[in-house]
């Protein structure tokens, strides 16, 4: 059976932030949620100083607190190992929030994308308004609207319920990769199969020593890191941040 995964090379990354910023667009996400994040740390005083990247995402766990813990089973697995969340049995009691250790999912408190009633510019003649001038040359407002997430989810989620990152199921499901592994300028983020041992996955995780966020806890994340941002440290330390 397929087990869906993805392998990030912390070493191949360059922070550029392509990946969320692609997954906003895909996703349809409005202000302030982010299902493709980071974590960021700055070590020393200059100038010694050193920084860390860390993209993160759903982990897509195994053993999904968010899933056991849901009442309504609104949050549930598929059978390829993708956590998904259904908007219409959802009634935004918040305690997947609570209970996921990765704080990746968001819950929606306000109507979604407020900045599409932004009509009127800034400055006049200095700015454009989202909704009207960009509209008129782009064809769009801004943030662009993506249909296509209609395929298995809500296209904007409605205020009041949770949302997360789905592995962009609804490109999976038509043999396209998500999302965000597309856009890595980088190509940092490696998506696949791990029951398959001629994988992409496969052969990098077996190539190199991976780790996963708070494996203590047991989870077992699906999302699986590989080498560092800063190979300088990883070698001092053997691990990432
Ligand atoms: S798009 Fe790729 S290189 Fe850029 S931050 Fe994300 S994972 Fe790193
Ligand atoms: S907020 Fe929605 S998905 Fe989360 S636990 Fe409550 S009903 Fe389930």
């Amino acid at each position: 059976m397929t087990k869906y995964v993805m392998v990030i090379d912390l070493q191949r990354c360059v922070g550029c932030g392509a990946c969320s910023i692609a997954c906003k667009n895909e996703n349809n996400l409005t202000e302030g949620i982010f299902w493709s994040h980071k974590i960021t740390e700055t070590y020393g005083t200059f100038p010694n100083v050193r920084y860390h990247y860390l993209p993160t995402l759903c982990n897509h766990c195994t053993n999904a607190p968010c899933v056991t813990g849901c009442p309504t089973h609104a949050m549930h697995k598929l059978e390829n190992g993708i956590t998904m969340h259904d908007p219409k049995k959802c009634i935004g009691c918040r305690y997947c929030m609570f209970n996921c250790p990765y704080g990746v999912i968001y819950f929606n408190w306000q109507k979604p994308h407020p900045f599409w009633r932004d009509e009127k510019p800034l400055i006049k003649g200095g700015t454009t308004s989202p909704k009207i001038e960009v509209q008129k040359v782009g064809g769009n407002g801004t943030p662009y609207y993506n249909p296509e997430r209609e395929a298995t989810l809500k296209g904007i989620r409605p205020k009041g319920v949770v949302e997360k990152c789905t592995f962009c199921d609804h490109r999976v499901k038509k043999g396209m990769l998500p999302y965000c592994v597309d856009a890595c300028p980088a190509n940092a983020r490696v998506f696949g199969d791990l029951e398959d041992p001629r994988s992409e996955v496969s052969r990098l995780l077996g190539k190199f020593h991976p780790f996963r966020l708070k494996e203590g806890l047991g989870t077992k994340p699906a999302v699986y890191y590989i080498r560092s941002y800063n190979p300088a440290y990883y070698q001092n330390t053997k691990g990432g941040i």
